[in-house]
């Protein structure tokens, strides 16, 4: 049975409760986890506070060498811990195996900042003084992580949180805890010390964590309902918050565009992890020239996506995370026929052997969809895909820019005008240019609008694990 880990313990839940974590793909229990609840986040908090301050007294270069040494010893287990990912969440192994690989670049990348923090000297007007402006760490950080990237977001916050002197309270989804359980146990017998990172379980810890006195900031990645509840409880204690929320992201292909190009982006954009990324190709709009071109590359490539059991060699889209998310994809999908749209390929779920005990989906396209279904106005969390028809660039931004979530946004168009004009009038907090949309670790990534605030990724990132503090010294 797997394990909380608290203060350099591995520990069952103080009631004794557990709960049984499953195979998306097969229905089979892949294990048991404690239950935890507010007594067990408590006692995390106050790890965590214990283990805080020696932490952020380490001579930064001493900090950054064990994070490298601790992130070196993780990515020696990416083969092991690969499996227990797809187990738990359902994505296949080549997609386990890049993710499980993130999280240990990604605390490599943050640890190269441990030692480059950087303030500032202000000079004052009387002369017999002068100003310095410190950064330093926040203290104990929540960390709370979806189901569907459980490893890249738990590293997106714990990455820079510890590099920058913190010690964290991370709470991983209910039904994806275990391969984030394996890493960070993997970060410890690198050399992480305990209670820096503590792990909680449990579905109902991170209400726990939101309101923890000694809990200093909380970095949230989940839906956008999710967002306005935690901002609202941590509200009243004037707690920090990063919310990384719901997106639901245009992409623009305009007659210029090289459209294989824009086609493979656009089914990676749609379709990796099952659909299930909230960095994802939501929307489609594709102006006329090119759309019937566009459309038949897109449902080449769909043809490809043979859904099956995430370990199967030949799979290349898992099931469904769970039953209720397929439904509610499906009811999406179903609300868009019945306003009009058609689906051009796909559509429903594979039937018969295997697929019966799995939430397995279709790829699925989706044309003449109006603007009030369910499938533009709302995030599509799986692999469905709405394509819409637009005459030139002002219709489709406009239809891009209608909508309450601002996260990602990409256009493709060989026209350096229309590049400009939709980086400067795409309201969403990250813009790709004839690229494939990935966050690369050196730029900040974050939402606009509904899709939150806060940055993860980048010096931005870093910075926001820390805070500033003036200083006056006085020469007399
Ligand atoms: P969710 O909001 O249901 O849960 C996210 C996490 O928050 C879970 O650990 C959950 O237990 C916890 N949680 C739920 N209610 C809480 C509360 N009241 N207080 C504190 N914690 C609470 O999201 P999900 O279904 O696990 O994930 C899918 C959603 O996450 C999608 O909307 C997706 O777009 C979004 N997402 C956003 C990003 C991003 O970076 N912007 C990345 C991935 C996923």
């Amino acid at each position: 049975m797997a394990t909380m880990i608290i203060e350099g313990e591995r520990v069952g839940a103080s009631s004794g409760e557990t709960y049984q974590v499953t195979n998306p793909a097969t229905g089979e229990v892949v294990d048991h986890v404690p239950k935890g609840g507010a007594d067990d986040v408590d006692r995390a908090a106050r790890a965590a506070s214990k283990a805080q301050q020696p932490w952020a007294r380490l001579a930064p270069a001493e900090r950054a060498r064990i994070l490298h040494k601790a992130a070196d010893h993780m990515l020696s287990q990416v083969e092991e811990i690969a499996p227990v990912l797809t187990a738990e969440q359902g994505k296949t192994i080549l997609e386990s195996r890049i993710e499980a690989r993130r999280f240990g670049e990604n605390i490599a990348w943050f640890a190269d900042l441990a030692d480059k923090i950087h303030g500032e000297y202000v000079s004052l007007p009387d002369a017999t003084t002068y100003g310095l402006v410190l950064r330093k760490p926040i203290g104990v950080t929540g960390a709370i992580v979806p189901w569907n990237f459980p490893l890249t977001l738990a590293a997106n916050k714990v990455a820079p949180a510890i590099a920058a002197g913190n010690a964290v309270v991370l709470k991983p989804s209910s039904t994806t805890p275990l391969a984030t359980l394996r890493c960070i146990e993997a970060l410890i017998e690198g050399g992480l010390p305990e209670g820096v990172v503590n792990v909680v379980l449990g579905p109902d810890t991170g209400e726990s964590i939101v309101t923890h006195p000694l809990i200093r900031k909380v970095a949230l990645t989940g839906s956008t309902p999710t967002g306005k509840k935690v901002m609202a409880a941590a509200a009243p204690h004037l707690k920090k918050v990063v919310l990384e929320l719901g997106g639901s992201d245009p992409c623009i292909v305009l007659d210029d565009a090289n459209v294989e190009e824009a086609a493979k982006a656009i089914s990676v954009g749609r379709f990796f992890n099952c659909g299930q990324a909230c960095l994802a190709i939501k929307r489609l709009f594709v102006q006329d020239g090119v759309y019937d071109a566009l459309l038949e590359k897109l449902i080449e490539r769909a043809r490809r996506l043979k859904p099956g059991d995430g370990m199967n060699r030949d799979s290349r889209m898992g099931p469904m995370h769970t039953v209720g998310q397929r439904a509610e994809v499906e009811a999406q999908v179903q609300d868009a026929l019945d306003r009009g749209a058609k689906v051009v390929f796909g559509g429903g779920g594979p039937q018969g052997g295997e697929y019966d005990s799995g939430n397995f989906i279709n790829p699925t396209i989706l044309v003449e969809v109006p603007d009030d279904s369910r499938m533009v106005t709302e995030e599509v969390f799986g692999p469905a895909l709405p394509v819409m028809r637009i005459k030139d660039l002002d219709e489709a931004l406009g239809r891009a820019n209608n909508s309450p979530f601002g996260l990602g946004s990409s256009i493709w168009t060989s026209s350096m005008k229309a590049a400009h004009r939709a980086v400067q009038e795409l309201e969403a907090g990250y813009t790709w240019v004839n690229a494939l949309q990935i966050a690369h670790d050196e730029l900040p990534f974050g939402g606009t609008k509904e899709s939150g605030f806060g940055k993860e990724h980048g010096l931005e990132a870093f910075y926001q694990y820390t805070e500033q503090k003036s200083v006056v010294y006085g020469l007399v």
